[in-house]
Order: structure tokens, then sequence, then C-alpha cells
């Protein structure tokens, strides 16, 4: 006697479509999401995965807890503020209100008095030029890459007070200008594998590299100027450091050059402070940049200035409208979610990336106390880092707690799931980027993943020798994972 193949019995498509649990989820999910997470299960039974009496509740519990989004919020606990795996920039509360404020219909391109059409991100600029005095006008596309592209390419063919017209520079019979001087220090592989001298020969300009790896002069840039010169353009090595026997040119010694011959000077900044902080001393910023000199700056929203994935382009009246003005900007345009962002942020009180840069280490040593207590494991000093392209080496002094390496796995698969630092084979939690309301979230999901780990109660403590704190003030962890890349 052969026994009825039970998976003759899964339950059919039109059965479970009519749950009511299937029909309340059509309010949030579309047809091809249902249909697919019962697909889903029964190909699960049908391979004997799944037992057929699991096929109904695994679809009822599928359609209910299912996100229409697949990413998952995490709780960045590595210390590395703008980790561009993890989305680099919170965004401010301002801004997220700001995002969904715009979500609907919303006035970005109408001048609701007169009720014409209106320039596209009006007030996006308008927060721009009013926090960077030094800027007179400034442009939004998508991303800094965007904004290297468009403006070399935009620039290219004569200096910046010139105009197309001007003699000697273009015409009938003259070659338009192609060659981008650029230091050899300064060609930036920005992360996954894309690099910013690639990126820039897409528009057909050849780079012309001055200088050494190390040493770049200001005659280095002279003697390459030539019928063939673009423009000059200085990158910012914004996520490696060169030590030792260095040099470079400054911005207002290369202003000097290219006044000279009437050129223009692109500053890919890449970070972006809008004005000096003195917690990074080193780290460029906008306003300066333009003080010293460049005819444009460029620089990522999601980076330093803790905004929306966006390319900022500020500068020169002249040269900003010559950027805006070329065909390509159009398909760099930026949506309205993002000339929302980046307005509020830059309007609003303070961020997230500011906040977590200029927290106090005694609050950061005082929260992760309490975690301690609450959670077992050992307080060390950890230093916090910018990451994503930001201040390459520059310490954030601080403290994370100390878990067994196991941790890692669970926390990062938990709710809400957490992503630590896992160093020289332990597992450590940083506050620094955590929001001080989440503080509890995180210790309930370090418990849970104690309990996943088979442990009970202190179990962050195995190994340790007993709960609460160990003292370790003299343990330091360096952390010297700039991110991952920018
Ligand atoms: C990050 C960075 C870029 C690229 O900016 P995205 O916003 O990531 O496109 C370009 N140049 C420098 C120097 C950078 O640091």
């Amino acid at each position: 006697m052969v026994e009825a193949d039970p998976r003759r019995s899964i339950p059919r498509t039109d059965h479970l479509l009519a749950l009511p649990e299937v029909a309340a989820a059509r309010d949030r999910l579309g047809e091809a999401t249902i249909r697919a997470l019962i697909a889903d299960a029964q190909d699960s039974a049908r391979s004997g995965k799944l037992p057929v009496a699991e096929v109904t509740p695994t679809v009822i519990a599928a359609v209910t807890t299912r996100s229409t989004s697949s990413l998952t919020p995490v709780l960045n606990a590595t210390g590395i503020i703008v980790h561009t795996n993890l989305g680099r920039a919170p965004l401010s509360p301002a801004a997220q209100q700001a995002v969904s404020d715009a979500a609907g219909y919303v006035d970005v391109e109408m001048d609701l008095e007169s009720g014409k059409r209106s320039k596209r991100g009006v007030g996006a600029k308008a927060a721009l030029l009013r926090a960077c005095p030094a800027a007179e006008d400034a442009l939004v596309v998508n991303n800094g890459a965007a904004a290297l592209l468009l403006a070399v390419t935009a620039l290219r063919g004569s200096g910046d007070a010139a105009d197309s017209t001007s003699p000697g520079r273009s015409g009938p019979g003259t070659t338009v200008p192609d060659e981008i001087v650029v230091s050899r220090g300064e060609l930036v592989e920005i992360g996954a594998g894309f690099r910013l001298p690639d990126l820039m020969v897409t528009t057909g300009a050849r780079l012309r590299e001055v200088g050494t790896t190390n040493r770049t002069h200001l005659a280095d840039y002279a003697a390459a100027i030539g019928p063939a010169t673009a423009s000059l353009l200085k990158v910012h090595t914004s996520n490696f450091r060169v030590d030792g026997f260095t040099a470079e040119a400054s911005l207002p010694e290369l202003r000097g050059l290219a006044d000279e011959h009437g050129l223009p000077l692109i500053a890919d900044l890449g970070s972006g402070l809008l004005t000096p902080d003195p917690v990074l001393p080193n780290e460029p910023d906008i306003d300066t940049a333009l003080r010293d000199g460049a005819d444009v700056v460029i620089v990522s929203g999601d980076k330093l200035l803790g905004g929306p994935q966006a390319g900022l382009i500020l500068g020169r009246t002249g040269a900003v409208e010559r950027i805006a003005r070329h065909p390509l900007a159009r398909a760099m345009r930026t949506d309205k979610l993002t000339l929302a962002a980046i307005e509020a942020t830059i309007a609003g009180a303070s961020n997230p990336v500011h906040d977590a840069l200029h927290l106090d280490p005694v609050d950061l040593r005082r929260r992760t106390d309490r975690l301690a207590e609450a959670v077992g494991g050992t307080v060390v000093v950890h230093e916090g880092r910018v990451g994503g392209g930001g201040a390459p080496g520059v310490p954030l002094p601080g403290w994370a707690l100390e878990l067994p390496e196991e941790f890692a796995e669970p926390l990062r698969l938990g709710d809400p799931a957490v992503v630590a630092r896992v160093h020289q084979g332990v597992c450590l939690v940083d506050l620094r980027c955590v929001p001080e309301t989440s503080d509890d979230a995180l210790a309930d999901a370090i418990r849970a993943a104690a309990d996943r780990l088979g442990g009970t109660g202190a179990a962050a403590d195995r190994g340790q020798g007993g709960p609460g704190i160990t003292e370790t003030a003299t343990q330091t962890v360096t952390n010297d994972r700039l991110g991952e890349g920018t």
C-alpha cells in the first residue's frame, strides 16, 4: 500500500487568497507580492521543507508581517558615523518631516502666488547660500560623483571669467581644451571599486597628472598648462592620508595660476563641512575653499553635512550658471524629496551626524556604563571614526561595550537589527551613533542575542568572570577601519 502523498493536499492558491488575513493584507500589499508569498510557502511544502499543515499559518504570518520595503532599519553600533554600507547620514527629525511633507504634491516648481512655473530648488539654494556666505550661487544634483562629472564637463573649454565668446579659447578652427590638470596624489578611489579618474575620463576629458604620489608643487601645475588645458582640479584625499615627506599646492596658490591662464579652478572636497569645525581641524570646508579661490566646490550631501544623498556645487555665479545650463545637468536633477531634505538639514537645529561628531566622551561613558550594568560585558576605550570619506585617521575619543565575538551575528539578525564592530576576535558595541532614546532597545537586543546564543541572564559576561562592569580603561581599541571606502 502506498500512502497518499501529503503534498497533494497543499492548500490551493484560491483557498489561500480567500483567507480573511490575506484579504486584509490587500490594504498594504500588492497582488503580485501576496501571490509571491503564497507561492513561496507552497513551493517550500512541495519540496518538503515545510510541513503541509504549516502552509496556511506561514502564509498568514508572511502577509501580516511583510513590509513593502526590504530595507531593514539598523542601530549603528560601529562607532563609524558616516557608514556608507549603512546609508551614510541618518536624517535629522526636521529633514525627515520635510521629506514626508514633500512626498505628495508640492510646489517644487510653481510659484503659488502667481500660479506660474518657478525655478526648482530655490529653497535649498537659499539655505546653502545663507550657510556659506562665500558662495554666490549653488546647485544640487544627485550625488558627489555626478557633481564632479558635471563640473568638469561644463567648465571645460574656457576659464570661469571668460565666456565662450572670449578670443582664442573656442570658435572655428580652435580645438576645445580637454585636459584636466590634477595631482597624482589626488587620484582617489572612492569605494566599491569606483575611481574618480575613471569617472572623469568618461566625459571625454583627459587627465593631465602632475607631481608625484607624495609631493606636488605649484610649478608642476604651471609646467603642465598649455592650450589644451581645460581646468585645474584639486581633490580632497578624503578617505586616506599620506604622512611624512609630502607637499601639495594650496587653493590660493592654484587660484593665482588659474587667473594667469584664465582657467576654472574646481575643488572636490568630498565630505563637505559648510564652515570649519574645531573637532576636525584638517577637514576642508566649503566656505574657506571658496574664499581661497575655488570657482566651484563639490561636496556630498550625505557625509559630514548630515543630509540626504546629493551632490552640492557651490561657487561663483558664472561658473555655477554654466554648470546648471549644461544639458547633462538635466540628467542629474534631484527630486523634490532630496531638495526638501537638504534645505531642512541646513535650516534645522542639528542633525545626527553633527551630534555624533560632537558627542561628549563623558556622556558616552555614562551610557556605556549603564548598558554594561544592564547586560554585562566589559567597558573598553574605543575610538569612533568619521568614516565614509571624511577625516581619515582622526580618532574620536570614546568607549564601547565589549562582548564575545559570537554576539555580532544574532545582533545583526535581531529586532532591532544592531550592527556592532567585530575587531580582533571581539564584538564592540559603540553607542556614539545610537540615539540615546534607543539605549534600552539596544540592551534588549543584546539580551535577546544572549538568549539565542543559549546563555541565561548576564550571558554577555560569559568568559568575563561575573556580572557587572570590569573596569579596563587601560585597554584601548583603535578603530582603524575607515568605513568601507566612500
Ligand atoms: C565621497 C566622495 C566623492 C563621491 O561622492 P558621492 O556623493 O559618494 O557620489 C567624490 N569625491 C570625493 C573626494 C569624495 O570623498
